[in-house]
């Protein structure tokens, strides 16, 4: 694999919850990820769902990183703190139109056939030309294959690929009640922070697509993107708030990463006793090659 020149990875928190095992795999990949590349590693609290999110959820979740000795460089970035920026990319959409208002319900939109993540929204709106205030906003898509290799996903496993329009649909990016969606406010942020290399949790592999689709609306770089297997329960849920997943604390950090880093499929530190002695051979061990792959050919 081609070392870039210059790595910017980043972690995106969404402080919905206290930091659980999950997030911690996607913390440490994204972390190990970066620093094995020589690169940046920032921080972005993904709080653009206000009803969801907490700021002391936010504050325990760095809190937590810190006493894992996953230490971040720069000012940590705050989604509520950016909407003029998403207005920005909203407007120049808006200004080759490619956005439109859509009015329909929730229970009107139910009926249509089910896609990749839901209904398919059939386009109802898309002519209507109705005012954009307290409406929901869509962005125009279309057919053409969107295709990425994930780092760890895609590569001898089949390219993955996804034709927007039939598989999703237009979809919402700024919602009725006012709040952008995750979806744009993610590819602007990753622009505005000079995002190279993106490592999450495979729960958010199928909304790549619509990313890369927004990118290149905006004109922004497409970063690479390496997705790690979701971390579920005994019960197959993904951890989450919503699966009530124990929060970590740091007194069993050693225990906690060596656990994490045995899910990336990464060789065990041994029984280094500082997380930071830890974290120094986990970097120099990094192996993209052995993380575990998930629902490859699912979406291919
Ligand atoms: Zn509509």
């Amino acid at each position: 694999m081609n070392i870039p020149q210059k790595y910017i990875g980043r972690f995106a928190p969404s402080p919905s919850g206290p930091l659980h095992f999950g997030s911690l795999v996607a913390a440490l990949a994204s972390y190990l990820d970066a620093r094995a590349h020589g690169g940046a590693w920032l921080m972005r609290i993904e709080d653009v769902d206000e009803a969801r999110c907490k700021s002391e959820y936010a504050d325990d979740i760095l809190r937590t990183l810190t006493a894992f000795g996953l230490n971040w460089d720069g000012v940590v970035m705050v989604q509520s703190q950016r909407k003029t920026a998403y207005e920005q990319a909203l407007a120049r959409l808006s200004k080759v139109s490619l956005t439109y208002a859509c009015t329909c319900s929730r229970k009107e939109i139910a009926d249509s056939a089910l896609g990749i993540e839901g209904p398919i929204y059939p386009g109802t709106c898309r002519t209507l030309a109705m005012a954009n205030k307290n409406n929901a906003i869509r962005v125009l898509t279309n057919d053409e294959l969107i295709r990425f290799t994930d780092r760890a996903q895609g590569q001898g496993r089949g390219e993955i690929s996804q034709r927007i329009e039939s598989d999703i649909g237009d979809f919402v990016i700024k919602r009725r009640d006012g709040l952008f969606a995750y979806q744009l406010a993610v590819v602007v942020d990753d622009a505005a922070q000079g995002v190279t290399h993106v490592v999450r949790g495979a729960d958010l592999l199928d909304s790549t697509a619509r990313q890369i689709y927004l990118q290149q609306l905006l004109g922004f770089i497409m970063p690479q993107y390496l997705h790690v297997p979701t971390v579920t329960n005994d019960a197959g849920q993904k951890l989450s708030k919503q699966t009530l997943a124990p929060g970590i604390g740091a007194a069993d950090a050693v225990t906690v990463i060596e656990a994490a880093l045995r899910f990336l499929g990464q060789a065990s530190t041994g029984a280094n006793a500082s997380v930071a002695g830890m974290l120094a051979a986990a970097v120099k061990n990094w192996q993209v090659s052995a993380i575990p792959g998930v629902r490859a050919s699912a979406i291919a």
